[in-house]
């Protein structure tokens, strides 16, 4: 790993890089465009794309008459110069051809890189639309007041803007072996890093150091930040560090996790999707 930068200049997929000449953010303050245009249709952790010469591509112009519960679709801004809404459907509404649904989480991605980043995103911006529209302080009605999609209490004047949750995500060695936890909720055999949430009052480090001593018990040194990700399920920033084995015997957190192992990095086992940023660093630090 000598001779790379520092940090990594990161274009994983949900970063703005992979979307910048194809994506055109709107404000919230001015009038929306009338015209059809483009749709990021979200059901549950899948979105709905529409096959088009063996690949997946957002669908245009009209859709099917789908229940929404009472979702009213969300302009956002121009996908390739057309404006896009994003809406989201119920679990149970037909899906019909030449639409199909591709999960967020699917391990054989269908659709490039970039019409999926903006899919995230416009999934994180109808998520901050519906959890922003009342104030946390008073309860009064909440209104846009900046083209960055912040908003303003009508009663308090209280500000509340969009971002993304911290998180602290690490890749640990130990010589010519990483550090490598599962969770129950994820499939069987595929592993991945430490990661967590950071606490109030706490930085980026102290999470990375605090999260893999209580997953795996595990203490470690020499911690370094690599890179980020905006990571839309639902909305976190990953920032993340490899660090070394400083010392301790694995003793994992048993209501969080129900493994954690140091594997041969020649022998890795199934690991997360290539489009997330822990399957990046295992690729770019365990080689
Ligand atoms: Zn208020």
């Amino acid at each position: 790993m000598t001779g790379n930068s520092y940090p990594e200049t990161v274009n994983l997929a949900y970063n703005q890089a992979g979307i910048a000449n194809l994506f055109a953010i709107g404000s919230p303050l001015e009038a929306q465009p009338t015209e059809s245009g483009y749709w990021v249709a979200i059901r549950g952790t899948s979105v709905l794309l529409k096959g088009e010469s063996g690949r997946l591509v957002l669908p245009e112009d009209e859709l099917p008459d789908w229940q929404t519960s009472g979702c009213s679709p969300l302009w956002i801004g121009f996908w390739k110069q057309r404006p896009l809404r994003v809406l989201s459907i119920d679990a149970d509404s037909e899906i019909r051809a030449p639409l199909v649904e591709e999960p967020f989480s699917t391990t054989s991605p269908r659709a490039d890189v970039a019409t999926i980043s903006v899919c995230g995103l416009a999934q994180q911006m109808l998520l901050w639309e519906q959890r922003s529209r009342f104030c946390s302080s008073c309860g009064g009605k909440m209104v846009w007041y900046s083209a960055s999609w912040a908003r303003r209490c009508r009663t308090c004047g209280a500000k509340q803007f969009p971002v993304g949750m911290p998180c602290s995500i690490v890749l640990v060695r130990r010589g010519h072996q990483v550090l490598l936890i599962h969770k129950p909720e994820w499939i069987d055999g595929r592993y991945s890093i430490p990661s967590g949430f950071v606490d109030l009052g706490e930085s980026l480090e102290e999470c990375a150091v605090r999260e893999v001593r209580e997953e795996t018990g595990i203490e470690i040194k020499n911690l370094r930040y690599v890179g980020s990700q905006n990571w839309p399920f639902p909305s976190s920033l990953m920032s993340g560090f490899v660090a070394d084995y400083a010392s301790g015997e694995i003793k994992i957190a048993a209501d969080e996790i129900d493994d954690a192992r140091w594997f041969p990095i020649d022998r890795l086992p199934t690991l997360p999707s290539k489009r997330s940023i822990a399957r990046w660093m295992l690729e770019r630090y365990c080689s």
